[in-house]
């Protein structure tokens, strides 16, 4: 059996969380709540464009394609005994447990797929039209939703999303996931390594301690 939990993104120190669960910033800025947590390569701009996206928990893919707006999506629903770990964690029952992973480049999963953790989903992309600076969005619906849906009150985002920071402190204590292998990168991508050169084509990458080392084939 694979990993419990796997950062969706590794290095996790290389990024941030440009916007939060709920952020007071994103309301003022697009007028609705947030569900989830965007996560950006530290070094900006499209930087993260076509980097590899891995599968947080075991489960089976719910939802795999293109949606207004979101762009690709992949949505995976929880095994049942990860659901009851993660409310165990939590300290409250859950009904269900998903998890969405939104504005991707590209897919490599379908529906129906079973996955666990830290299998490969996609890449980090720019949504629907391009329309965002590239981010993963990352959100936990707790109850069974439609895979694009969007609430436009606080109160719906509570009841239907579990925060992703509680979801850290509660699960990632410990987790050593950012030593897993991780997927081919998608597109041009500049790293954060070494010189930061920007490097164009496929790149392999190979990850060494905390270090991510990589190479085009270009
Ligand atoms: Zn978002």
């Amino acid at each position: 059996m694979g990993p419990v939990f796997a950062w969706p993104v590794r290095p996790k120190g290389a990024f941030y969380v440009s916007a939060g669960y709920l952020d007071p910033n994103y309301k003022r800025r697009f007028g609705v709540p947030h569900t989830g947590e965007d996560w950006n390569l530290r070094t900006g701009g499209d930087s993260d464009l076509g980097y590899p996206v891995q599968a947080i928990f075991p489960g089976r893919v719910v939802a795999a394609g293109y949606y207004r707006v979101w762009g690709n999506l992949v949505v995976v629903e929880a095994d049942p005994w990860v659901k009851d770990f993660w409310a165990e964690r939590l300290g409250e029952p859950l009904e269900a447990l998903y998890a969405r992973y939104a504005h991707l480049h590209h897919l490599t999963v379908a529906r129906g797929d079973r996955v666990e953790a830290n299998d490969h989903l996609g890449s980090i992309g720019k949504g629907d039209g391009g329309r965002y600076l590239a981010h993963l969005h990352l959100d936990f619906p707790r109850l069974p939703i439609p895979p694009e849906a969007y609430p436009s009150q606080e109160a719906q985002v509570r009841a239907q999303y579990l925060d992703p920071a509680r979801v850290w402190r509660a699960l990632a204590f410990g987790d050593r996931s950012n030593l897993l292998p991780q997927g081919p990168l998608y597109a041009p991508a500049r790293l954060f390594v070494g010189d930061a050169e920007a490097l164009q084509g496929p790149l392999l990458l190979r990850q060494v301690g905390d270090k991510l080392y990589a190479r085009s084939d270009a």
